[in-house]
């Protein structure tokens, strides 16, 4: 038998981009109150996690899932008020639907004839970061325009100027926006919307924790699509996002999508929790409230002494800054007092000294409330 031939290591055979990435860090929350990942803390009450057990019991694993989710497509349709003449493109995930975006509009090498070579994704920074990920694995060009410094609003200037300089394939716009909270102002968004070239889409994960939404805008532009997950809204075990936009581009989409990227468990699981929207509405609302209470204790607790900057927020999540230098050890000294949140600090330019809050249950941010108390207040 002949000698089977070497495995080419690692750095011959993987794009020098892939081998520089660390790996998507997920830490583990075991034991923690986890307020890191703009999770919906409310369980489903046990009658209702019964029923879901029971409707489950119709699901056929032995079979590949329906390709094209019928039911979930109008059970979504219905419960999300999709406008008519609208389609729907499921992904596993929003982050999938990205990367199917991603996927079709990339055009590795050069010689396309257009300028520039590579396709370009374009997204606002502070952001998403999974954007500028997603652009490097489909070989995209990425653009980060930058918010304003001080508030995180959108500069419309800067970002009109880089859509003409880069021709965006794609632009990503998160409303309201991770990791800052804020809303861009519509007209603005608007604006970039009718200057593009290339496909906006309007990432609306955090939904329900706002009024504001471009979906009733769907086909007031043939360039405008909006996109959208379950995951806030108290679903994000079943990794299940959603695009919507006119058929005609949502089909060219469908093309790269992987035949069965929704599985049963999740189609059923899925058409039965929007049937029962309402307990998850009640939820989120709880979460709204509960963000405005979290905000104000916030802003007490820092009474006005530069101690805690704390951003408006339309989202699930609070964005604050502590004092130059501060932000790690508040990171630590919460893990200390067994809670989780996420450090922003030195993942961009503009995120010096910056935490992000997931909004929890009452009790557990009274007692992230009581653990910053003691912390800032031994100064
Ligand atoms: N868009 C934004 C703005 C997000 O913050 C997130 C998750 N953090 C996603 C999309 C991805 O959501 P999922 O893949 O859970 O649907």
């Amino acid at each position: 038998m002949p000698e089977p031939p070497e495995t080419l290591p690692p750095e011959m055979l993987l794009r020098p981009e892939i081998q520089a990435l660390s790996a998507y860090h997920v830490p583990d929350a075991t034991g923690l109150i986890k307020l890191d990942a703009m999770e919906n803390p409310y369980g489903w009450p046990n009658a209702l996690r019964d029923d879901w057990l029971r409707a489950l019991r119709d699901a056929e694993l032995n079979r590949y899932p329906d390709p094209r989710a019928g039911a979930l497509q109008t059970a979504l349709r219905e419960a999300m008020a999709i406008p008519a003449g609208m389609d729907l493109l499921l992904g596993n995930g929003s982050d999938e639907l990205i990367q199917m975006l991603a996927l079709a509009v990339a055009a590795p090498g050069q010689g396309t004839g257009r300028e520039p070579a590579r396709p370009t994704l374009l997204a606002l920074e502070p952001g998403f970061v999974m954007y500028r990920m997603i652009a490097l694995f489909a070989g995209l060009e990425y653009v980060g325009v930058p918010l304003n410094a001080d508030d995180f609003a959108l500069d419309l200037d800067a970002t009109l100027q880089a859509i003409e300089a880069h021709q965006p394939a794609l632009t990503f716009i998160a409303y309201p926006n991770n990791p800052t909270g804020n809303l861009f102002a519509a007209d603005a968004i608007e604006q970039i919307i009718a200057a593009s070239p290339g496909l906006v889409i309007v990432d609306e994960a955090y939904a329900p924790f706002t009024d504001a939404s471009f979906l009733p805008r769907l086909g007031d532009w043939p360039n405008l699509l909006v996109m959208r997950t379950v995951s806030k809204m108290g679903l994000a075990g079943l990794r299940l996002g959603y695009l919507a936009g006119p058929p005609a581009w949502i089909a060219q989409f469908d093309k790269v999508r992987l035949p069965y990227n929704v599985n049963v468990l999740s189609q059923a699981s899925a058409v039965f929790a929007l049937r029962h929207r309402a307990v998850l509405d009640q939820q989120t609302q709880a979460i709204r409230r509960e963000r405005e209470r979290l905000a104000a204790a916030l802003i007490a607790l820092d009474a006005g002494r530069g101690r805690l900057t704390v951003y408006p927020s339309a989202a699930n999540f609070i964005l604050v800054r502590t004092e130059p230098g501060r932000a790690s050890a508040l990171f630590d000294g919460l893990l200390e007092h067994g809670i989780l949140i996420k450090t922003l600090d030195g993942s961009h330019p503009l995120l010096a000294d910056c935490l992000r809050l997931t909004v929890g249950l009452p009790e557990e941010n009274a007692k992230l409330l009581e653990a910053l108390a003691a912390m800032i207040g031994r100064r």
